[in-house]
C-alpha cells in the first residue's frame, strides 16, 4: 500500500509547463530554468498548497475533481508558481553569497515595518478571462510604492501565460520604534486602453521589527480579492454587475 500526494504530481506539471514555457519564449526578467530551481520552485508551491492524499496499491490514482475546482486548482497554482519563481529562482534570490542586491535597506539594526508581499489576480469583468498586457501600478498617498529592489517593478505589467497575475514587493519604510503598530493605505490603479479606470483601496496592517539580516521574511503574502477589468460605460449596466455565485 502506498499513500500518494496527488498534489505533487499537478504542481510538478504546472512547474515544468511554466518553465518549459520559459524557455520557448520571451523571458523578461530573465529567471533560470535549471533544475534546481525548477524543483526549488515546486516545493515552494508545495508547502503553500494544501496536499490531497490518495492511498493505492497500483501507484498514482488520478482523483476525479470537479471541474471548477480542477480549473480553481489550476489558476491557483499557477499564482504560486510565478510567486515562487521571483522568490527561490537563481536569478531573482534576494540574498546571493552574503550580499544584498542594490536599492535594498541593509541589516543594520534599526527598527523598520517590513510590508508582505501584494499579490493579485486580473481578470476581464465580461467573460472572467485572466487578462495579460495590462499595466498595474501599486500607489500610497497618490504615488507610485517604491520596490524592495531592482527585482521587482511597479508599474507591473502582467505577462502572458501567467494567469493574470501580478505580484509587488514594496520596500520597508523606516520606524521610529521596534513593535509600532500602523496601517498602510495603498491602492491598485489600472489605467488602460479599452477598459474603464479601476482603483481598488486596500489597508495593510504592518508592525515595526528591527532591521536584521535574519528579519528579511520572505513568508508574508497580503493576497488581494480577483479585479475584473470592464469597457467604459459597462459598469453603469446593472445586468452586468450581477456576478454568478
Ligand atoms: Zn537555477
Amino acid at each position: 500500500m502506498e499513500i500518494h500526494n496527488t498534489k505533487e504530481e499537478i504542481v510538478i506539471n504546472k512547474v515544468t509547463e511554466i518553465f518549459d514555457s520559459l524557455e520557448k519564449d520571451e523571458n523578461w526578467e530573465n529567471f533560470c530554468t535549471c533544475d534546481q530551481c525548477r524543483m526549488d520552485t515546486a516545493s515552494y508551491v508545495l508547502n503553500r498548497t494544501a496536499p490531497r492524499y490518495i492511498v493505492s496499491n497500483r501507484g498514482v490514482v488520478h482523483t476525479e475533481l470537479e471541474v471548477h475546482e480542477r480549473q480553481q486548482t489550476d489558476a491557483d497554482i499557477a499564482v504560486l508558481v510565478y510567486e515562487g519563481l521571483r522568490r527561490v529562482n537563481h536569478n531573482q534570490r534576494l540574498v546571493s553569497h552574503g550580499g544584498y542586491k542594490t536599492d535594498n535597506i541593509p541589516p543594520d539594526n534599526r527598527p523598520v515595518f517590513n510590508i508582505p508581499t501584494v499579490v493579485g489576480r486580473i481578470f476581464s469583468g465580461i467573460n472572467f478571462a485572466p487578462l495579460s498586457n495590462i499595466k498595474i501600478e501599486l500607489c500610497r498617498n497618490g504615488e507610485l510604492v517604491a520596490m524592495k529592489n531592482l527585482n521587482w517593478q511597479n508599474p507591473y505589467i502582467v505577462a502572458a501565460n501567467t494567469e493574470g497575475t501580478f505580484s509587488f514587493w514594496p520596500k520597508p519604510v523606516r520606524a521610529e520604534s521596534s513593535q509600532c503598530h500602523r496601517i498602510f493605505e495603498y491602492s491598485v490603479h489600472i489605467n488602460t486602453p479599452g477598459y474603464a479606470e479601476l482603483n481598488h483601496f486596500f489597508k495593510i496592517p504592518v508592525i515595526s521589527e528591527i532591521q536584521t539580516a535574519g528579519s528579511f521574511s520572505i513568508d508574508r503574502t497580503f493576497k488581494l480579492p480577483d479585479l475584473y477589468l470592464f469597457p467604459p460605460g459597462v459598469e453603469d449596466r446593472d445586468d452586468f454587475i450581477d456576478f454568478p455565485d
